[in-house]
């Protein structure tokens, strides 16, 4: 994250802090030491109401880092990448990519983080039980701690993409249907509703009294709506950048034609009864280029048996693409140069030809871009 710095390694895993983290640990050491403790325990020392309100803060925000861990250490334990966690102003955020390989993986990296709060809360409860005088500073920390960490889990597990709570869903919807756009699209919309309450409730906590809390609230539910909305429009396609490749949806070793053949034998030929709209063409065994049949047709009709494939195809040079590319190049390829079909090349070795109308095929069947993303 921009305008954040390295502070160490926990467990193996970057840890960071964006310079607004300060500001949100002032302002709840702040709502501790001079609103909240004051309110619930009387006769303290200021500088007890201070320290303690200051301890506080600081072990919410521990508090979140073990629930961040939690996602981190879990995804990097399955194999996926983990860039790190980040203090910010919302709390912490943990750069990892779960739904890289599937609804499973998503599922079980997100629901983690919650557990791990719901934990820590279970264990301060208990903690909280053996203590005699509740009236301590000590007493009051772990009050403040259990409930914190009771309200981060319940929070956190909101059907709100891209909260936890909104990626168990969209997890669980992927999981059952297989389709990712749909699961994304049910995710995030609920993550845009749920917003919105939060939004209003956080209204109504700023004009009932509690107006710093209220507007706090508020700017969450911004933050969250936002993410929602961006989402909504992104994740697919990230999906797609990490899923997969030409290779695995081209036609491999699809029929070819010689060079040398005259236009009239290819349109007259069976190749075309079967439906193709384009035919890879060959010379002395290797693949060369390829022909597009509504181009050989607008050849004129006299033209037919004089014009040889080799004069009017495309070289693989000029169009092709990579069977280790995903479908973001290859249809970007397709488009710029406007053709139906191109060689798939392994280096430059011809394996295979990919079709537009399968790669969209292949969306569809995981029901992205084909409605409004809006
Ligand atoms: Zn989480």
């Amino acid at each position: 994250m921009n305008g954040s710095f390295r502070v160490g390694k926990i467990a193996g895993i970057a840890f960071e802090i964006h310079y607004t983290w300060f500001v949100v640990l002032a302002v709840f050491s702040w709502i501790l030491a001079d609103g909240f403790l004051p309110s619930r325990y009387k006769g303290w020392e200021e500088t007890t109401y201070w320290s303690i309100g200051t301890l506080g803060a600081i072990l919410l925000f521990a508090s979140v880092v073990v629930h961040e861990l939690a996602h981190s250490l879990v995804a990097k334990a399955r194999g996926l990448p983990v860039e790190g966690i980040t203090l910010f102003l919302f709390g912490g955020v943990s750069s990892l990519k779960a739904d890289s390989r599937g609804p499973k993986d998503e599922l079980i990296i997100s629901i983690v983080g919650p557990l791990a709060s719901l934990g820590l809360f279970a264990v301060l409860r208990v903690l909280y039980e053996g203590v005699t005088d509740t009236t301590t500073p000590f007493a009051a920390l772990l009050w403040y701690l259990w409930w914190i960490n009771l309200a981060l889990a319940i929070f956190n597990m909101l059907p709100a993409f891209p909260m936890d709570g909104g990626r168990v869903l969209r997890s669980a919807i992927w999981g059952l249907t297989g389709k990712v756009g749909l699961a994304t699209r049910f995710a995030t919309r609920s993550g845009q509703v749920v917003s919105v309450l939060v939004i209003a409730g956080g209204t109504y906590e700023a004009l009932t009294g509690f107006f710093v809390s209220g507007l706090w609230t508020v700017l969450i539910g911004w933050f969250l709506f936002s993410a929602a909305t961006r989402s909504r429009r992104e994740i697919d396609l990230e999906f797609i950048s990490g899923g997969p490749l030409v290779g695995d949806l081209m036609e491999p070793d699809p029929p070819t034609v010689s060079a040398d053949l005259p236009v009239a034998d290819v349109l007259l030929g069976g190749l075309v009864q079967s439906g193709r709209s384009g035919l890879l063409v060959s010379e002395h065994g290797r693949v060369v280029g390829m022909v597009a049949l509504s181009d050989l047709r607008r050849l004129p009709r006299a033209d037919w048996d004089r014009i040889r494939v080799r004069e009017v195809m495309t070289h693989t040079q000029v169009h092709s693409v990579q069977a280790d590319a995903r479908l973001p190049e290859a249809l970007a390829l397709l488009g710029e140069h406007s053709i139906e079909q191109m060689p798939v090349m392994e280096g430059d070795r011809v394996v295979g030809l990919v079709r537009r109308s399968d790669l969209i095929g292949y969306l569809h069947s995981q029901d992205i871009g084909t409605r409004d993303p809006d």
